[in-house]
């Protein structure tokens, strides 16, 4: 039998099957093969009787780790978001399989010889005490796995027994249970009317669903049921969070309600754990995926539903080599398997609620929180008029008297404000001198507590200034204040209140995350300031007052998503508030109190929002009434840059003049031109949708054959950042 094989080498001049002789095993098989004077593995795509090539080598087989059901995916993904057959494939498997070597790590396992009788037992260890020890721990506990029992009783104790022959050894695969909880509480909830018209709608509908509910409505609830449903009819379930809201509580209901029949898939897993949790649901053990994007392709069969919590929000793109959209390769996957795919958000994008008002998607809405408190009251606090009158705080009078009331009546508070780090934009009084970047076309940010100046673009560091270095001047200006600065002003005003900072400095290491989120549950802080990490799915019932600062902040980038990304934030992180039996208050600073976003916001009129977007995108011809695609050229060399750029730009050009229906076609450089050390060129454009996957076809044909040597060029479609 011929076997054509994906070799597991990601580079564009080998992305093709190649011809191996095997046996006759299942399509998404993986194999050993030679490559060049290499040994790699490789993917069954196809099978076929004859080769036009002699002399093949042999494929051996290894497992069948990708189904078909996951070839046909991959098919998809390749043609739509122009990817190579391996990275696709790497989707699908976790790294552990990525060589030949036996993916589990097995460890020793020691127990008693139970040919052994007691008497020669005690005869064997009389004379040493901690071997004694070891034997009497093993037969209590019946086995343990040998590190553990060298860290207990030394080393050479259970190289003495083992020696004797005292005990028996295996080797055993250590399975362990990844972000371990406090055992979550199983709520017995009674579920209203609202939720269970939704659970009935959604389980006799195949297709797409959207859950519009505000928050705290109870939308966990009826996903909740929605899979209890899909797993009595046999089936298996798939529910995507974003990144940060799979919290050990969050994880804790999922498995106090469904055991073992949960398995997370999280990039927080090492590669072990990972494997472990993969290998479950691929032999049935799991029946419920849970976890962030990647989650999409578990490695299930018969899948009946796929739910995507919070779908607006941005994680669910993927923004690096392979790029996809996670909501289109669910509505493909569901398709294909005839299940039926729920988007649930308070803020669903504006193509979503587009798509359910046109029918295309049905439409469920939970209109009431669940709590006796409506939504919290939100006001909205003018900072030029604070400024006016003579207020150089970062916090208003309204908040910072309702943050006193707070603190005196025991309550939480939740600061949003995003912007890392104590200030940006370090600038010269002296000369207008600006810290940037060298790697970057950015300005750097100082950080207090390591009294350093960061990149926030590469990460890169550099020495704090104490002096101007282009002038010797010292008066040196601080620009926007960061979290870190928050803190500090919380601490000058409120020096009893504990305060906890959760943003991207705080969380650099992988359970800093958890452990901030459980310090501030278990009430130990009574303050808790963070950028958009607090704004995401936590149920914090003490939390009583929501102040968020600098609310206009994402307004002015000069994307046509920013007004809705800002009704998103605010919503979400206002809906922090009140949310069990206290009632719930939010106060609101800008610097663009009349903003029509912040008068639905401040109503929590979604429909009333989405009208008004929606009319402004149809009539300036912006998304969803087009697709928006960017083509980014980088490489060190900014001639090839340009070259390539040019190339593009003319392909496409010509592609315009052929087709129509392109409403604008630009090509500059990037805003930011340099980053991590490669200069940035695009081409930009908008496409109606009767011509768009006409127009990609040229597009991506383009992209693939103008990439500069030692860079890259790809397309993204509706990018999540223009920068
Ligand atoms: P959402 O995801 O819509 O913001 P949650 O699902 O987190 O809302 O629900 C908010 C709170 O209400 C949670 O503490 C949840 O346990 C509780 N809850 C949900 N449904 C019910 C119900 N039918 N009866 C009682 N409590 C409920
Ligand atoms: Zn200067
Ligand atoms: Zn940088």
């Amino acid at each position: 039998m011929v076997l054509e094989v994906i070799v597991d080498i990601s580079t564009s001049e080998i992305d093709r099957p190649f011809d191996y002789e095997g046996d006759d095993v299942p399509v998404g098989s993986r194999v050993a093969v030679g490559f060049g004077n290499k040994r790699t593995v490789g993917f069954v795509v196809g099978k076929k009787a004859e080769s036009d090539y002699p002399n093949l080598k042999r494929a051996e087989y290894l497992d069948t780790p990708v189904s078909a059901e996951q070839l046909r995916l991959m098919e998809y993904m390749r043609e739509n978001y122009n990817l190579r057959h391996i990275d696709v494939l790497r989707l699908f498997v976790p790294s552990k399989l990525r060589d030949e070597r036996d993916p589990e790590t097995k460890k020793l396992f020691l127990a008693l010889n139970p040919e052994l009788s007691g008497e020669a037992l005690s005869k064997a260890v009389s004379r040493a005490k901690k071997q004694a020890q070891t034997v009497e721990y093993l037969k209590s506990s019946g086995g343990e796995y040998n590190s553990v029992l060298s860290d207990k009783f030394g080393a050479a104790a259970v190289k003495a027994l083992r020696d004797k022959g005292v005990l028996t050894e295996s080797a055993v695969h250590e399975t362990r249970v990844p972000l371990k909880t406090l055992a979550g509480k199983k709520k017995d909830v009674v579920l209203t009317d609202e939720q269970r018209a939704a659970v009935d709608g959604i389980c006799t509908h195949k297709g797409v669903c959207l859950l519009h509910g505000v928050t705290g409505s109870g939308k966990t609830e009826v996903y909740q049921a929605v899979i209890e449903r899909t797993l009595a009819e046999g089936k298996t379930a798939i529910m995507l969070v974003p990144e940060i809201s799979l919290t050990p509580q969050m994880l804790g209901i999922f498995r106090a309600r469904f055991g073992d029949n949960v398995a997370v898939l999280h990039s927080g897993l090492n590669a072990s754990e990972r494997y472990d949790e993969w290998k479950r649901l691929r032999d049935g053990r799991a029946k419920i995926a849970i976890g962030a994007r990647s989650a999409v392709f578990a490695p299930l069969a018969d899948i009946g539903a796929i739910i995507i919590d919070e779908e607006h929000d941005s994680s669910y793109i993927s923004e690096s080599n392979p790029r996809y959209d996670t909501k289109t390769v669910a509505e493909f996957r569901a398709a294909a398997c005839n299940a039926v795919l729920v988007l649930g958000s308070a803020t669903p994008d504006i193509e979503t609620y587009l798509k359910a008002t046109q029918g295309k998607y049905r439409l469920f809405s939970l209109k009431n929180r669940i709590s006796s408190h409506k939504l919290p009251e939100m006001e909205i606090v003018d900072m030029t008029r604070e400024f006016r009158y003579g207020n150089r705080s970062v916090f208003s009078a309204a908040l910072a008297d309702a943050m006193r009331g707070a603190l005196e009546r025991k309550e939480q508070i939740m600061i949003f404000l995003n912007r890392r780090g104590f200030s940006s934009f370090i600038m010269c009084k002296e000369c207008g001198y600006v810290a940037k970047c060298e790697d970057c076309d950015v300005s750097l940010t100082y950080h207090k507590a390591e009294n350093v100046l960061k990149c926030h673009c590469c990460g890169r560091r550099y020495h704090a200034l104490s002096k101007c270095p282009q002038c010797g001047s010292t008066s040196i200006k601080q620009g926007k204040v960061g979290t870190e600065k928050i803190v500090e002003e919380l601490h000058n005003l409120f020096p009893d209140a504990r305060v906890l900072r959760m943003d991207n400095d705080t969380t650099s290491r992988k359970d800093s995350y958890f452990a901030i989120l459980d310090k501030f549950a278990a009430g130990k802080a009574d303050i808790l300031v963070g950028t958009q990490m607090i704004a995401k799915g936590h149920d914090f019932p003490n939390v009583t007052l929501v102040g968020i600062l600098e609310a206009d902040s994402a307004l002015y980038f000069s994307d046509y998503r920013s007004s809705e990304r800002t009704f998103q934030l605010v919503t979400q992180v206002a809906g922090r508030a009140g949310r069990a039996d206290k009632k719930g208050r939010v106060v609101l600073q800008t610097f663009a109190p009349r903003h029509y976003v912040f008068a639905f916001a401040s109503q929590y009129d979604y429909e009333g929002f989405w009208r008004k977007e929606n009319n402004t995108r149809m009539v300036t011809k912006f998304p969803p009434y087009t697709k928006v695609v960017r083509v980014l050229v980088a490489a060190a060399d900014e001639q090839a840059v340009a070259d390539c750029t040019r190339a593009i730009y003319k392909g496409i050009k010509e592609l315009e003049g052929r087709l129509g229906g392109f409403v604008y076609t630009g090509a500059a450089k990037s805003p930011v031109t340099r980053m991590h050390g490669l200069v940035r060129y695009q081409v930009l454009m908008r496409i109606q949708p009767e011509i768009f996957d006409e127009a990609m076809k040229t597009v991506y044909r383009l992209v693939n054959e103008n990439k500069p040597t030692k860079g890259s060029s790809f397309a993204e479609i509706n990018p999540q950042s223009l920068i």
